[in-house]
């Protein structure tokens, strides 16, 4: 989820790496590390925190003379950040070296297979099973031994591994996690991000999934796993280093909307387990027996992560009969909360840190809660002080404006609601059924991105517009209050969000033809409700944009747009149609001229009170 970056050539490694990685840096990323084959001896340094405190030992170590080395920057899923846990990691006799982004779903069966064979580990990530497995099969050639290892992994990875008994070569492969080569004059610049190989050298091969690469002084050549050779193209890249870093997307914000395929999927990953209707959380396994007698549920948190609160509150109750409750951090340390030792309080946070949240925390602590996280960033303070908790693996989110977070929080609910639900009276059939749903999202968020086109016209239409209200009901009442907060955000237009329901007690006083609102309105159990809702605005000439299901034509009447959306079961609705809402929010922003990866006034985690 973090950077690689490796080389093997005719110039010296070690400054070249290093300008890799801190071109990685924006990206964020917790610890850094490096080895570089330096005649007959590898020598690695780590350090925890910035690339510059690397630097530093590099220099006073004088690691300066191989012409092959590999490099990360560590954003960690598995094991705290430190020193230990950075990369690169090694084998038992520290001569075979592999740097990794991404997650090995299956590392705790082969670290067990492997420690009864013998293998000794030395850090707590999932990584590290690979240089052992390398280790293992390793019968003179490094590439013959990555595809046997590759071959038991399950997983997400992009990977680099170099190693003294098979030296003067570096071999790189992935899946599902991007890797780049960057073809230099007899050199060869490998790395996670274009933005490392740019000033470098502008001819790459983009690697596929389940495709190794192998370079050496001969060249470079590569193999799927079963070692067939492949001739693959060669690309030049005309990006300049900001767009590089979007990975040609114009702004953070877009390109992490377009990641929500991906990093939804790295949520659910290794979670699922089909044939028992359940979901495995580690995070969760000290606490599992405390979970089963929770009798009531207390959620906190801040923003977006506040939205993917109440849309928690939703499902909890509905499927596990447990009563929910969702406050803002920032007010839940002034009232006086009920809590006791059968209560669980549960804080979301992207970032692990925000101040707000950390309070509330350590006030339900105090009170004796059993205190649980949902958080993304691995390490942080959160995740530290909480009793146990599920990491998101939305991997890192740049954008002040939360997207990638918020649907990976809403899949990480799902995933808690049926672990809890399992627990209790939920049948066998409903989570299978469930995680039947589940799986279908990804592509079904992938269909969503297609219709750009059609969201840029609409935003064209609607980005003179001062006010705006977002409704939905139910499940797509926290959607809707996201949806404005996304636009108000950045594009900085006055916009509100309501359950659709409410309209009629006060807000619907506004409306009039200068004042659109956006209805969610898919097929589901308030449906009929939210298209009279939608009527009585209708009736007092206010602009319409529904959001509706593929094949739904009956709302062409009533609203002036519509955005469709595939259908899915109800509790999972929000994951999709959020999609379409940060999508508006991202364009008329960008209409109206805005920073809208750094919007006015907004900071990426706050962490102040
Ligand atoms: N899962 C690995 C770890 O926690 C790789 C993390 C990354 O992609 O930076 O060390």
């Amino acid at each position: 989820m973090c950077g690689i970056v490796g080389y093997f050539g005719k110039n010296k490694a070690l400054p070249i790496l290093l300008e890799g990685l801190e071109r990685l840096e924006y990206r964020g990323y917790d610890s850094a590390g490096i080895v570089v084959y330096c005649g007959e001896k590898m020598k690695s340094l780590k350090s925890v925190g910035r690339v510059s405190s690397l630097k530093e030992k590099v220099i006073k170590e004088d690691l300066i003379s191989g012409k092959v080395g590999i490099a990360h920057t560590r954003w960690a899923t598995h094991g705290k950040p430190s020193e230990k846990n950075a990369h690169p990691h090694c084998d038992c006799k520290r001569k075979i070296w592999v740097c990794h982004n991404g997650i090995i779903e299956n590392y705790k069966i082969l670290k067990k297979w492997l420690i009864e064979r013998g293998h000794k580990f030395r850090s707590e990530t999932d990584t590290e099973v690979i240089p052992h497995l390398i280790e293992e099969y390793f019968q003179g050639n490094l590439e013959n031994a990555l595809v046997k290892a590759l071959k038991k992994i399950e997983g997400t990875y992009a990977i680099v591994a170099i190693s003294e008994k098979d030296p003067n070569k570096i071999v790189a492969a992935k899946n599902s996690s991007p890797l780049i080569i960057g073809i230099g004059d007899k050199e060869f610049i490998v790395a996670s991000d274009a933005s490392a190989i740019l000033s470098y050298t502008k001819k790459v091969v983009y690697l596929n999934d389940k495709e190794v690469a192998v370079m050496n002084a001969d060249g470079i050549k590569f193999l799927d796993l079963f070692k067939k050779s492949l001739s693959k193209k060669t690309h030049i890249l005309n990006w300049d280093l900001s767009s590089a870093q979007k990975s040609g997307y114009p702004h953070f914000m877009l390109k992490e909307i377009f990641e929500q395929p991906e990093s939804i999927a790295n949520s659910l990953r290794g979670r699922l387990i089909n044939k028992e209707g359940i979901t495995k959380l580690g995070g969760l396994d000290n606490v599992r027996k405390k979970m089963a007698n929770i009798k009531r549920i207390l959620i906190s948190s801040c923003g977006t992560a506040f939205y993917a609160g109440l849309v928690g509150e939703y499902l909890i109750e509905e499927k596990t009969g447990i009563p929910v409750e969702v406050d803002l951090a920032s007010e839940f340390r002034y009232r006086k909360p009920i809590i006791d030792k059968h209560t669980a309080f549960l804080i979301v946070s992207q970032s692990g840190e925000t101040a707000d949240s950390l309070a509330a925390l350590k006030e339900a602590k105090e009170k004796g809660a059993l205190t649980l996280g949902i958080v993304n960033t691995v390490g942080s303070t959160i995740s530290r002080e909480t009793d146990a908790g599920i990491y998101n693996h939305a991997g890192p989110e740049i954008s002040v404006a939360s997207t990638k977070a918020f649907t990976s929080q809403l899949s990480i609910f799902i995933l808690l609601t049926l672990f809890l639900a399992r627990q209790r009276q939920m049948s066998l059939i409903e989570g299978k059924e469930i995680i039947n749903s589940l799986k279908k999202i990804p592509a079904k968020v992938k269909q969503i991105l297609k219709n750009i086109s059609q969201i840029k016209r609409i935003a064209k239409k609607y980005k003179k517009f001062n006010n705006f209200f977002f409704m939905g009901r139910k499940y797509n009442y926290p959607v809707a209050l996201e949806g404005a907060l996304k636009l108000k955000e950045i594009s900085y237009i006055h916009a509100e969000g309501y359950s659709a329901g409410e309209m009629k007690h006060g807000p619907i006083a506004l409306i009039d033809k200068n004042f659109p609102s956006v209805f969610i309105v898919t097929e589901n159990s308030v449906y009929e409700k939210v298209v009279s809702n939608m009527e009585e605005v209708k009736a007092r000439g206010g602009p319409i944009i529904a959001i509706t299901n593929i094949g739904n034509k009956k709302l062409d009447k009533i609203a002036d747009d519509v955005i469709y959306v595939p259908k899915t079961i109800e509790i999972l609705e929000p994951i999709l149609n959020v999609v379409p809402l940060q999508l508006l929010a991202y364009y008329i922003g960008v209409m109206r001229g805005r920073d809208v990866d750094k919007p006015r006034n907004l900071a990426k985690s706050v962490t102040v009170e």
